[in-house]
């Protein structure tokens, strides 16, 4: 944007904290996670080891959660609304037998949170039966939809995954290791998919591989997860990352691989190293923790500040921010802490966020904060709100001055490919200065960083996605490609018949 910067200084204590037109505050100020995925072959107790993996990738959907399992004949499956401990509380697990599992936690980026769209999805078609768990968005489901429909198509849910399923039933390929490549060929955007199909566990992950998916091994057993914490809490080992374009399938026979998609530019989506992903996962080859690290050395070399303390956003910002404290000397305090049982609350949870706000998640430490110079350090500003709060919150614990500090450059643009995020026109970047943004959150000092940083601080800069920082996108988009874009497309193909 012209004329914005990355880093905005001012006295921010005594700043009129209007001066601009502030979005209104809404429940999910953050990038939202999309989804996390698991499956396995050849463990006895397949459906506990896939509740384990889904627990470690809880922070990738906390909407729903899915397990179906195999013993290469019969499925067994069983989904619901919630966290993976609510959806699997008592027996659910019992009646899931076989060795063959997949698992799927759900943060819906198209479609709405209802039952029906609960991965995975599980579909009887003329070729047997198939189970599907996806992580990412089509760009073009919308068109492939409405395509289908005209051709008589009729669709059970408003996710785009099963515009995948649609796809695979329909492909002229006999056998689901053809079908799925020749159903994928016409699919634009964002997927790594586990599939469930007859006794073959099978993998995928789109040509540009924007979201991750690895594969390790536990005994005789293989696995496949979004992230390899999901290896480690079941005590697998970490093989390797599926390569951009590559199918495994997995069966009696062991592990096979094939290059199913034709290669375009690699585009990993840079956002899972900067906020999605667990610091303690290997995404894109490299440990997350230590990428954040480099950010926050990088960040404090651009922007150094005159402070006491530093202090994290926790969690998504610990790494960070020990990065800064290391690079700039400053030390590291754990002035704000966060409540880590706040997800789903059964009292009136829209009331309770209109209520608390930023209270229910953080809450500061006065001992620590009274009377320090501060340095805040976050790894992304979505909208602005849930920061300007937490500033607030900092400064009635007695913070003398704050400078913000935030671990990624100023987000203007939407993501496409599996993340949430607000139409642009909320995003404070998209229309707003540093300077503005700095006087709408009332700090002393605000630093962003540059784009520059960013790239030196990834491997392979090149083959990633910065999008939602730059607004290149690898691959087009429908003007109304957002999470309910499906359920329009469903609500016309109604009103028209
Ligand atoms: S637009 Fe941003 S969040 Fe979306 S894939 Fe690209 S880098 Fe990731």
């Amino acid at each position: 944007m012209e004329g914005r910067r990355d880093v905005s200084h001012g006295r921010g204590a005594g700043l009129r904290r209007g001066g601009l037109t502030a979005p209104a505050l809404r429940s999910g100020d953050r990038l939202r996670e999309e989804c996390g995925i698991f499956g396995i072959w050849g463990a006895e107790n397949a459906a506990r080891l896939t509740y384990a993996g889904l627990y470690s990738l809880q922070h990738r959907g906390q909407e729903s959660a899915g397990i179906v399992t195999s013993d290469g004949a019969e499925f067994h499956y069983h989904r619901g609304l919630g966290l993976v401990s609510d959806v699997f509380s008592g027996t659910a697990l019992e009646p899931l037998m076989g060795h063959i599992a997949i698992g799927h936690n759900r943060y819906s980026t198209t479609g709405s949170s209802l039952l029906q769209n609960a991965q995975p999805l599980v579909v009887n078609y003329h070729h047997g039966k198939l189970a599907l768990g996806h992580n990412g968005n089509l760009v073009n489901a919308v068109p492939l939809r409405q395509d289908m429909e005209r051709r008589g198509s009729i669709f059970q849910t408003t996710s785009d995954s099963e515009v995948i399923l649609h796809l695979i039933a329909r492909a002229k390929a006999r056998d689901v290791e053809e079908a799925i490549p020749e159903a994928l060929s016409v699919c634009q955007g964002a997927y790594s998919l586990v599939l469930l199909a007859g006794d073959r566990l099978i993998g995928i992950r789109d040509p540009r591989g924007f979201r991750p998916l690895c594969l390790g091994r536990r005994g005789d057993a293989h696995i496949l997860a979004s992230e390899t914490c999901a290896l480690d809490i079941v005590g697998a080992e970490f093989l390797r990352e599926i390569e951009p374009g590559e199918m495994v399938i997995i069966d009696g026979k062991g592990v096979r691989s094939r290059r199913a998609l034709a290669p375009l530019p690699t585009r990993f989506c840079v956002f899972e190293l900067i906020y999605f992903s667990r610091p303690d996962s290997v995404v894109f080859g490299t440990s997350v923790d230590l990428i954040r690290r480099r950010l926050g050395r990088r960040l404090a070399e651009e922007h150094p500040a005159d402070a006491d303390i530093v202090i994290s956003v926790p969690d998504s910002s610990n790494s960070a921010a020990l990065g800064f404290s290391e690079a700039s000397g400053i030390p590291f305090e754990l002035g704000l802490i966060r409540n880590h049982y706040v997800g789903r609350t059964f009292i009136a949870p829209v009331q309770m966020k209109r209520d608390f706000g930023v209270n229910l998640k953080f809450n500061a430490v006065r001992r620590i904060l009274n009377g320090q110079r501060v340095v805040v350090v976050d790894d992304s500003i979505v909208r602005g709100t849930t920061s300007r709060s937490l500033v607030t919150m900092l400064r009635d614990a007695g913070a003398r001055e704050i400078h913000f500090r935030v671990s990624s450059p100023p987000i203007g643009w939407s993501c496409y490919y599996g993340i949430d995020t607000p139409n642009r026109r909320e995003l404070i970047a998209s229309s707003h200065t540093v300077a503005e943004i700095q006087r709408y959150l009332g700090v002393e000092s605000l630093g962003y960083l540059s784009m520059e940083g960013l790239r030196s601080c990834v491997d392979r800069p090149d083959d990633h996605c910065f999008a939602c920082f730059n607004g290149d996108y690898a691959e087009r988009y429908g003007e109304e490609m957002d999470k309910l874009a499906m359920e329009r497309a469903a609500a016309r193909a109604v009103s028209r018949s």
